[in-house]
């Protein structure tokens, strides 16, 4: 029998079953691989592969206890290998990558009164039974909560047996009750009803792919909400898939969630415990949890049966997986629906490309919600000619931006500004020799962070603290941040403004689900006045204060200059325009550029969301660049110089040839040296419905891999450094 073990092997081997034990295709086993132990999963038989010699096949040790993987998800990971590229047992690795699920989680305790009573009752006793009399068995923990009382408290009681301790299976795992999809929700507008009717009509009708496409605060999550209640009245044992980009995101998804459904969804991201992991991915496998809530990687949990999938903010790059095995979770969860047969909802207000394109070639169908709810207009956004502003150097507010900041503060609102850079300065230079401090073998740039004292790596975990003598000319004292970051402007704003209450929001102060829904807290709670923000505060939060928002550097993302610069910028500052003005105060956006006349900002500016469409539409097809034809990169690294070198020099010797595409290459790779490694890039261009993947699979083959050089292939890349 074949069983695939998640290494990054992709061939299931050989194994011979073991005496007395009826496997099938899809269960845990534990065989010998080597010297060692490995859990692997009983792969299908696959009518092609060589059959083994009997003689030489080692016996499975048995079955491990855990609920089979799904044909479905089988077929998934396959998919996902043949596409990607990825070893199939690297793909494998993803979908039961929580080592945890080997190790049974101790039970979980709970308590119930016993009908003993206490030798002494005290008011916080008195509480604890006033609980438990009158709700369902509680842990420790929860019970000491509740009822206000210290844990000695509830270990008291149970000692004197007055607590009985009920001893819980942990996998039944996922203790929540189920959502109730019959709880009224918000009345809806005629053009939100008529957009849920859309999503409504096609659950249980098959696989169909959809774009939800609305403005800001139009009500697109009330409306997937509508489907969401749909799919779970109708299919009894159906689960719902919704895929976030960003951990920071699914707290505040929860909690709509709870409000909407009387229940929370399971949650699934990197930040749960490893006891959380199981319970979570057994609740999938068993169906118990009906709702997922998850960052990319919940793709792969092993649904039982899924009858809806939602992807909201598609259009978000941190879909893309940029390591191991290399996928864009948006693409293959319209695969993961396929193989399910259940349609699937792509939400955003301002669709990827290529989902629009599918829109226009009918093969998406397109849901419009053109009006904000309840009557909020959109802001006015206004673009400040950075050309005529006399601001001062060192500084990045201009005059008119200040003087709106201030107006805003007067007033009591709320303003946000926007810049897409971490830490205190991108660029520590020298200013005797113009030389960029950069890390000993390293090509990725160091970050000015900590208000101008430590010099840190994006790339790795990396730090240094700012030099006092430039490492190249030797100069004392030259040494100087360069350019703003969010920190930099923090102290701009906070020397012009003394009196307002200031925070960042960016991924090194906001790290976990708990503190960016602390953070989003204390902006509705209107604990500050203005909040500094990286494209972190771009996504789904409402802020009814926020009348204000300054982009403060619009053309940053503009000179990155790789095939999606336009496509990103006008995404995001489209989103981060979005925070202002959303209940019944109207917001203002004033976008500082020195380029006011670029078509993005035009879009921008004039609010013409089509117009920036058909224009990169055009742009893009007339190039022949995605989604009009395909990219494929190949990376090669290696910490070997030559080794990496000559390696790229024998696959370009074998590098095909053809009138349908071309390959461009080798050349060593903007970030040439990364985390100790020398890359070479080669990039593909092909019309679209070239197999590119046969095509790269024979041009590997042709030249003997070497284990000192690491190839990733990265199909549709998305980054391209
Ligand atoms: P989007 O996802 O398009 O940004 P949301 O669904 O988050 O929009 O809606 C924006 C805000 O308006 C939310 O606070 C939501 O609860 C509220 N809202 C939207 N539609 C309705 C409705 N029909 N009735 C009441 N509140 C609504």
């Amino acid at each position: 029998m074949r069983v695939l073990l998640p290494l990054g092997l992709d061939l299931a081997y050989d194994y011979r079953p073991p005496p007395e034990t009826n496997l099938r295709p899809g269960d845990f086993v534990e065989v010998p691989l080597g010297t060692r132990r490995r859990i692997g999963v009983v792969w299908d038989d696959d009518a092609d592969a060589p059959p083994a010699d009997p003689e030489k096949l080692r016996t499975v040790h048995g079955r491990v206890n855990l609920p089979p993987l799904p044909a479905s998800t089988r077929r998934f990971i396959e998919w996902v290998s043949r596409y990607t590229m990825a070893p199939l047992g690297s793909v494998l690795r993803m979908a039961i990558a929580t080592p945890s699920l080997f190790q049974p989680s101790r039970p979980v305790i709970t308590y119930a009164l016993s009908g003993v009573a206490p030798e002494r009752i005290s008011p916080a006793r008195q509480r604890v039974m006033d609980l438990l009399r009158d709700g369902p068995p509680r842990t420790a923990a929860d019970i000491a909560e509740a009822a206000a009382v210290s844990d000695g408290v509830v270990r008291g009681l149970a000692e004197q047996g007055v607590l009985e301790a009920i001893e819980n299976d942990p996998d039944a795992g996922y203790m929540e009750p189920p959502p109730d999809p019959d709880t009224p929700g918000p009345v809806l507008s005629a053009e939100q009803r008529a957009a849920a009717a859309t999503l409504v009509g096609r659950i249980g009708g098959g696989f169909a792919a959809m774009l939800l496409e609305g403005v800001t605060g139009s009500g697109k999550t009330e409306v997937y909400f509508e489907a969401i209640a749909e799919a779970l009245r109708r299919d009894p044992g159906g689960q719902v898939l919704v895929l976030v980009p960003e951990i920071a995101l699914t707290n505040q998804l929860l909690d709509r969630f709870e409000t909407r459904f009387g229940a929370r969804p399971m949650a699934w991201h990197s930040d749960l415990t490893g006891r959380a992991r199981r319970a979570a991915w057994m609740g999938a496998a068993s169906g118990a949890a009906r709702v997922v809530v998850g960052a990319r990687s919940a793709l792969f949990l092993p649904f039982k049966a899924l009858s809806l999938i939602v992807v909201d903010e598609e259009h978000d790059p941190a879909y893309k997986q940029e390591e191991q095995v290399i996928y864009h979770a948006r693409d293959m969860a319209v695969v993961r629906a396929s193989l399910m047969k259940c349609p699937i909802a792509l939400v955003s207000a301002t669709p990827s490309l290529e989902t629009m394109v599918n829109c226009w070639t009918g093969k998406y169908e397109r849901v419009h919600l053109p009006t904000r709810h309840g009557g909020a207009t959109m802001p006015l956004i206004e673009a400040v000619d950075m050309r005529r502003e006399d601001t001062a150097r060192g500084r990045w507010i201009s005059p008119r931006l200040e003087a709106d900041l201030h107006a805003n503060l007067e007033a009591g609102e709320q303003s946000l500004l926007f810049l897409n850079r971490r830490g205190y300065a991108p660029a520590a230079i020298c200013r005797a020799c113009g030389n960029r401090v950069m890390r000993e073998n390293c090509s990725a740039p160091l970050v000015v962070h900590r208000f101008g004292n430590r010099l840190q790596c994006h790339h790795c975990d990396f730090t240094m603290p700012m030099p006092k003598v430039c490492p190249k000319c030797g100069a004392e004292g030259t040494i100087i941040a360069y350019g703003p970051g969010v920190e930099r402007l923090a102290e701009e704003v906070e020397a012009r403004f003394p009196e307002a209450r200031v925070a960042i929001m960016a991924s090194d102060t906001v790290r976990t689900a708990r503190e960016a829904q602390a953070f989003v807290e204390r902006i509705e709670k209107h604990q500050l006045d203005i909040v500094i923000g990286t494209q972190l505060v771009t996504k789904g939060h409402h802020f009814p204060m926020l009348t204000l928002v300054g982009i403060v550097d619009a053309d940053l993302g503009l000179s990155g200059g790789d095939l999606r610069a336009g496509e990103r910028t006008y995404q995001q500052l489209w989103q981060v325009a979005g925070r202002a003005g959303r209940a019944e105060r109207p917001g203002r956006v004033l976008v500082q550029t020195y380029m006011p006349e670029h078509p993005v900002m035009q879009a921008l500016i004039g609010g013409d969301g089509p117009a920036f469409y058909r224009n990169e539409a055009a742009e893009r097809e007339q190039a022949g660049w995605p989604p009009y034809g395909r990219l494929v990169a190949l990376i090669l690294s290696g910490v070997d110089e030559a080794g990496v070198a000559a390696h790229a020099r024998a696959l370009s010797s074998r590098a095909p040839r053809g009138a349908e595409f071309t390959v461009l290459g080798p050349a060593p790779a903007p970030y040439a040296r990364l985390r100790g490694r020398f890359r070479h890039r080669f990039l593909i261009r092909a019309r679209r419905g070239v197999d590119l993947q046969g095509l790269i699979r024979g041009w590997l083959a042709q030249v003997p891999e070497k284990s000192s050089v690491r190839v990733a292939v990265d199909i549709d890349p998305y980054s391209f450094l």
